[in-house]
């Protein structure tokens, strides 16, 4: 799954050796640029960089708080994002889609 956090950062002109001996190779963990400006998770302290990382933990931060601001029109579910919402239609509401646009196309 894209989460973007492949930043291609290659250029770590000051990184210290933390491993002594052969230098193996980087696992692909966050820079240090990239950690400085990541956002924790308040709640369970997962890391969101990238550009897109208030986005990403705004997201999951819901899943923490249990709101669920997109109620099925179908049933009382209710989802906490939107793609949760279609995708909670078209598996148990399938003859009420009828306009799939509508509902985004996200595939599950
Ligand atoms: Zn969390
Ligand atoms: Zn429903």
């Amino acid at each position: 799954m894209g989460l973007g956090l492949m930043e291609g950062h290659t250029s770590t002109s000051n990184n210290r050796i933390n491993d002594r001996g052969k230098p193996h190779r980087r696992k692909p963990v966050l820079s240090e640029a990239d950690l400085s400006s990541a956002l924790n998770c308040p709640a369970c302290g997962k890391v969101f960089a990238g550009t897109k990382r208030r986005y990403h933990l705004e997201r999951h931060l819901i899943t923490h708080t249990g709101e669920r601001p997109f109620p099925c029109p179908h049933c009382p579910y209710r989802a906490n994002v939107r793609e949760n919402l279609a995708r909670h239609v078209r598996h148990r509401h399938p003859d009420t889609v009828v306009t799939p646009e509508e509902t985004g196309t996200l595939d599950a």
